[in-house]
């Protein structure tokens, strides 16, 4: 029976690199909601939209449209802006730094959550994100919760980053991820808390494959 896998956890904890892999296992799809929420603030800065303007966002989400496709070697899926591929454009810095911000508005956490909702109407997805478990699929029957030390996710979404971009520093990463945890578990609109009902998973000292094995495991269960 094919079942709905939500997963959340800190930034660059390796939610999305976990979720891809079980989704390959399982023949599910694999959603990244983060890249959501990416590419909406991609284009709130892209057409200089007010984000502290209820209105500006109303008006500007209505000419939002968000979908993901395969790609080309039909591996992964890959977040589409308009008919745009922004999936590499989504990961930079620029966006980061904003995203947070963005993704603590209510009209569009309804936006995004919606159209999550939708995507988990077929089951057989597995799902990552910082309000899955809670939020978006309450009812989903595996919720994982993914931590690891501060030091291992900065050291690994830096070197992430800085194959594109050669000069950024660690610092400025660290900062990032710092700031983004800080505002996506304090904001007032459903902050990232673990479900009661999520299992958790440390990946400090974990290989991926430990990690897909312990995940299958329990979707299997
Ligand atoms: O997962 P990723 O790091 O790409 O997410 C980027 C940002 O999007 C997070 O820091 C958070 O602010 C927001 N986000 C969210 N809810 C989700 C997924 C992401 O608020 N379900």
């Amino acid at each position: 029976k094919k079942i709905v896998v939500a997963i959340d956890g800190w930034s660059s904890c390796g939610k999305s690199t976990l979720a891809k892999q079980m989704a390959k296992e399982l023949g599910y799809i694999y959603v990244d909601s983060g890249a959501m929420y990416r590419a909406i603030t991609l284009y709130f800065l892209r057409n200089h939209v007010d984000w502290n303007e209820k209105k500006a966002v109303k008006k500007a989400l209505k000419d939002i449209e968000l979908d993901f496709r395969l790609n080309e070697q039909n591996e992964n899926v890959e977040i589409y802006l308009n008919d745009e591929n922004v999936e590499y454009l989504v990961r930079d810095l620029i966006v980061a730094e904003k995203v947070s911000e963005v993704a603590a508005i209510r009209s569009v956490r309804e936006f995004a959550v919606a159209q999550q909702q939708k995507l988990g109407k077929k089951k057989g997805i597995v799902m990552d994100g910082r309000d899955i478990g809670t939020v978006v699929f309450p009812k989903a029957e595996l919720k994982i919760f993914m931590t690891a030390d501060n030091a291992v996710r900065v050291e690994r979404r830096f070197r992430e980053l800085v194959e594109k971009n050669p000069n950024i520093t660690i610092e400025e990463v660290a900062e990032n991820i710092q700031m983004r945890d800080y505002i996506d578990s304090n904001r007032e609109v459903s902050p990232l808390r673990r479900a009661e009902d999520a299992v958790v998973i440390d990946n400090t000292k974990l290989t991926q494959e430990e990690q897909l094995k312990k995940a299958l495991k329990l979707a299997k269960n």
